[in-house]
């Protein structure tokens, strides 16, 4: 029987970022994957028909990699890891021809801001200001630390002048904290977008501060050069420098558990692979404690939380993928020559009543009027299409189960697509010659590829008051470990949750470390 001293489930970001810290601390571990290819959202692929035409299917904007504790300790520019962050980082087109800019320099940002309101670019300057040292100071360390209880916390935060404010706007939602701080619509829906982004529900209480520290945050989207999956190429190549093995097109059948202790894993061809020392599982709750353990070790307790365990309503993507001749050119660059350079460009959305539309569609499982929001990254990195050639994308939040049922998607997909390609001409008449050709992605599409984003959430768990810190994934259980001894957690099901962060996989190491009690 094969033998490790640790076996990671999924070979996700987290995993791989958990694995290469095991490595170096002189672990041998082995992950395992049910895809041909690991690095789960860090996913590019060649358009079969089109050969060089490459395509970012999952994550594309990555926030602020390059200054994650974990992409210096691994090493992972030496391993071929490249980020481009642009300057132009996000452009809201309205309807009305102007565009709400957000850039890498704050002054510029303010400077757009007020072309819409100066009292709202005033406002954004005292919420920078006085957010700065929150986020330095409280937000990014917790986010990189095992969250401890509530309690705790607030007791914490309540002996600094700067954690008394923390809880005073979080005590908002991100809807009553735009509305009672900003006066322009379009400004709101900015605001509101980039948070929802981000996937956090925006009426839910308790979620204020994500506003204001989104404008205090230095945090900028990148891109990977050479697309996303570069990063996944880096970290496994730190992970094999480590010593760390993955093996991929191999599902787990069950997690082996040997006097209540986890012990190892079975997969589908029966193999039996024996783990030492631990078993890390970076899959969502149901496929860890429903699909993988013999149900009589799970407390009902504990099964009746992974039943109730939500994902998000609003977090599915539809994509739809063009083969480009020339890049999109906005109409609205002819009076703002720096559009045609911004990164993130968003269409539709020019009111902030709009979310709530959103909201309604999809809890009915219907199609609101498009919102999309989407990139060229050939302007940036030219090596992701051939010679002269671009790639660009949109996407949209759809509802997962459409008119009731997922499946519906199928049928439903390539019709959606053009609807959105029409929005995207009116910004940009070019498209309607330059397009080589297209693809769509449904959300039903991302569940299949990745069934741990069930229902199509790509935060694996949604961002909700019982659902976040130390209670995620399930009350109290937010340290990664799990009630069997042994057997811990890693994915985005975890503290600080979803998207290409690398922090579950990251805190998981430390908390699996110190147990074994190696630095
Ligand atoms: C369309 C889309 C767009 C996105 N855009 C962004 C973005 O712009 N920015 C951003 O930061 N994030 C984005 N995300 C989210 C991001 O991709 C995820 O939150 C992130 O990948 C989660 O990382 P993870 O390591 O926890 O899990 P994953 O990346 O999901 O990896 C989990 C791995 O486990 C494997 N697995 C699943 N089930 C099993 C099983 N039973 N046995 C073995 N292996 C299994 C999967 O194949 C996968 O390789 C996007 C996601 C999607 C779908």
């Amino acid at each position: 029987m094969a033998e490790y001293d640790g076996i990671i489930i999924g070979a996700g970001h987290n995993s791989l970022i958990l694995q290469a810290y095991l490595g170096r601390a002189g672990l041998k571990t082995l992950c395992i994957e049910r895809r041909q290819v690991a690095g789960g959202g860090l996913s590019t692929v060649e358009d079969p028909r089109h050969p060089g035409f490459l395509h970012n299917t999952h994550a594309f904007f990555q926030r602020a990699i390059t200054t994650m504790p974990w992409y210096a300790d691994l090493e992972l520019e030496r391993h071929g890891a490249r980020y481009i962050e642009p300057e132009l980082n996000v452009a809201l087109l309205t309807r009305d021809g102007r565009a709400l800019e957000w850039w890498t320099d704050i002054e510029r940002t303010v400077t757009s801001f007020a072309e819409f309101s100066r009292r709202d670019a005033e406002t954004l300057q005292r919420w920078q200001h006085e957010f700065v040292p929150i986020v330095r100071d409280i937000l990014v360390p917790e986010g990189r630390s095992v969250p401890v209880a509530p309690e705790e916390r607030r007791a914490k935060l309540k002996r600094s002048a700067a954690g008394r404010r923390l809880l005073e706007v979080s005590a908002l939602s991100p809807l009553e904290f735009v509305h009672q701080e900003f006066e322009h619509p379009a400004v709101k829906a900015g605001l509101l977008f980039f948070n929802g982004l981000r996937e956090v529900d925006l009426r839910v209480k308790g979620f204020g501060h994500h506003i204001a520290a989104l404008l205090a945050s230095s945090a900028k989207a990148q891109m990977s050069r050479g697309g996303s999956a570069a990063l996944a190429r880096a970290l496994e190549a730190a992970v094999r420098e480590s010593g760390g093995e993955i093996r991929l097109m191999i599902e787990p059948t069950r997690i082996l558990v040997e006097n209540g202790r986890a012990i190892g894993v079975e997969t589908a061809e029966g193999e039996l692979i024996r783990a030492r020392q631990f078993v890390a599982s970076s899959l969502n709750p149901r496929q860890t404690f429903v699909d993988l353990l013999d149900q009589a070790l799970v407390p009902r307790e504990i099964r009746a939380q992974v039943e109730c365990f939500q994902y998000n309503l609003l977090a599915p993507l539809f994509a739809l993928h063009l083969n480009l001749t020339e890049p999109p050119r906005y109409a609205a660059a002819s009076d703002r020559p720096e559009l045609a350079k911004a990164f993130m460009v968003i269409m539709g959305l020019d009111h902030v009543d709009q979310f709530l539309d959103i909201v309604r569609h999809h809890e009915a499982g219907t199609v609101p009027p498009t919102v999309m929001w989407g990139a060229c990254p050939t302007l940036f990195d030219p090596s992701q299409a051939p010679p002269g050639r671009h790639t660009a994308f949109m996407w949209e939040k759809l509802p997962y189960r459409l008119n009731g049922d997922p499946a519906n998607w199928d049928a439903a997909r390539d019709e959606h697509g053009k609807g959105m390609l029409r929005l995207w001409q009116e910004h940009a008449p070019n498209l309607a010659d330059a397009v080589i050709d297209s693809f769509t992605r449904s959300p039903l599409d991302v569940e299949r590829e990745l069934p741990n984003m069930r229902e199509g959430d790509l935060l694996v768990g949604a961002f909700t008051n019982d659902q976040v810190g130390f209670h995620r994934p399930f009350r109290g259980a937010g340290a990664y470990r799990t009630h069997i001894p042994q057997l811990y957690l890693c994915g985005s099901s975890s503290h600080p949750g979803g998207n290409i962060t690398g922090l579950p996989g990251y805190n998981a190491a430390q908390v699996i470390l110190s147990d074994l009690g190696v630095r």
